[in-house]
């Protein structure tokens, strides 16, 4: 697959490249310069989802890695299913939380480690990212035990919830953590001076396998197809209505591009928090992000969504015009509403996912259904279900088995010499 860089298009790269570099020239990002389009879309649905998602990659990764390599990886990255449930009359969702770290964001990650395994060429690598929860937990997972790479994950100290925290610092191995003192635009300000570094960069064979990364999108575009695949079997005459709870907008990029390749969905819905940069922008037309707040729905506090120039130029190669993108916005308090009322319906939420299930509701017209993403497990979130619904969620067995585990992160002040220190003694020299 050939992509392109949106900043400058002159830029071309191959997937392997894209998957290495993460971002082009000027910080630009990378999109296929050709969108594969599926003409048997029908005998695609029958297939089962893993037969399925292996199909659909190949559609862009061949003449790059063998058809044999591609089963390989997909198998072993989607392990876990992504069932749709009926929520109400008219609503399903998309349960997108079943893998090891039991948010949406495993999908991605561990089609990414896979990509940068089959991709390698045996030098030692080390992945540097910071986290403010889910991506740290799924990259740590995904990279967990694979040869060669390194994982470090940098974290707020004391910022994340405990329960967060445990299922990336109790893993060990080839995953380093630190707790940063400070918030975490600390420590994505680190992981940016580290990238800065000429000798970090090739002394570790530094990557950010952060939500950029095209591998973690092509591994979402799956998913789409999943869902509709089991929503036809309720609704064969109906086309979906899809609402995807955003910050970054990688989510519903990937949408797009099922959508661009011949997926038969109705509209998108993006839902937001009060982090509302898009759907004031989609009202009038005006780029004006405001400062980040801080929200219930903590993953899309986000005011400058970074894939945002993907969903643009998607729209602008199929000639589909911006204005078909709906996009809302929901208060702290509209979500816990939902998050009640969808329990009382009998059906146990959580806030990013209830601001979807809203932006759905609002969206349908009397003959039309859909279906709204849920992108992690109501456990993930339990201070705030607990308190909204006044119940005690139970722990899944993935943080059952955590919760008690030994953490071992190690604290560092915000300094970048103690970090690059760190990195060529421990990381490094393997302690
Ligand atoms: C990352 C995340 C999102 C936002 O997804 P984007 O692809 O960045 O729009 C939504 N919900 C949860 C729980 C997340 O972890």
């Amino acid at each position: 697959m050939q992509l392109y860089n949106l900043s400058h298009p002159e830029q071309k790269v191959s997937f392997s490249d894209a998957v290495r570099l993460g971002l082009g020239q000027g910080r630009g990002l990378f999109f296929p310069s050709n969108i594969p389009k599926l003409d048997n879309i029908d005998a695609v649905l029958a297939l089962p989802f893993v037969a399925r998602s292996q199909f659909i990659i190949k559609q862009f990764l061949q003449g790059e890695l063998a058809d044999e390599v591609v089963d390989d990886m997909v198998a072993k990255a989607f392990e876990f299913g992504a069932p749709l449930v009926q929520v109400d009359a008219a609503r399903y969702c998309l349960e997108l939380f079943h893998g090891p770290t039991l948010a949406f964001k495993d999908f991605g990650a561990r089609f990414m480690a896979q990509c940068i395994d089959a991709l390698g060429d045996g030098q030692p690598l080390t992945i540097l990212t910071a986290t403010s929860g889910d991506t740290g937990a799924a990259v740590a997972h995904a990279f967990h035990g694979l040869e060669n790479v390194k994982v470090v994950v940098l974290f707020p100290k004391g910022k994340i919830s405990e329960l967060q925290q445990k299922l990336f610092t109790t893993l060990g191995g080839n995953i380093h953590t630190v707790a940063i003192e400070g918030d975490f635009d600390a420590c994505q300000d680190l992981v940016k001076q580290a990238f800065e570094d000429q000798d970090i960069r090739q002394g570790l064979g530094l990557n950010s396998a952060n939500s950029i990364n095209i591998s973690r999108l092509l591994a979402q575009v799956c998913y789409y197809f999943e869902a509709v695949a089991q929503f036809q079997q309720r609704h064969p005459d109906k086309q979906a209505v899809i609402a995807v709870p955003s910050g970054n907008f990688g989510n519903l990029t990937a949408g797009l591009l099922a959508k661009a390749m011949g997926l038969t969905i109705g509209r998108f819905v993006a839902a937001t928090n009060a982090n509302d940069t898009v759907p004031r922008y989609l009202a009038d037309g005006q780029w004006l992000p405001h400062k980040t707040v801080a929200t219930l729905s903590n993953a899309m506090d986000v005011s400058e969504p970074s894939n945002w120039p993907r969903v643009e130029a998607c729209c602008e190669v199929m000639s589909w015009p911006l204005s078909d993108l709906i996009g809302t916005s929901f208060s702290d308090q509209q979500a816990i509403a939902e998050l009640l009322a969808l329990h009382q319906g009998g059906y146990l939420s959580e806030p990013h996912a209830a601001i979807a299930a809203r932006a759905l509701a609002e969206n349908l017209t009397d003959n039309e259904a859909g279906i709204f993403l849920a992108t992690a497990h109501p456990a993930k979130f339990k201070d705030v279900v607990d308190e909204a619904l006044s119940i005690d969620v139970p722990l899944p067995p993935a943080l059952r088995q955590v919760a008690n585990a030994k953490c071992l992160a190690q604290s560092m002040p915000v300094s970048f010499a103690d970090l690059k220190s760190y990195l060529f003694t421990t990381v490094a020299a393997g302690k």
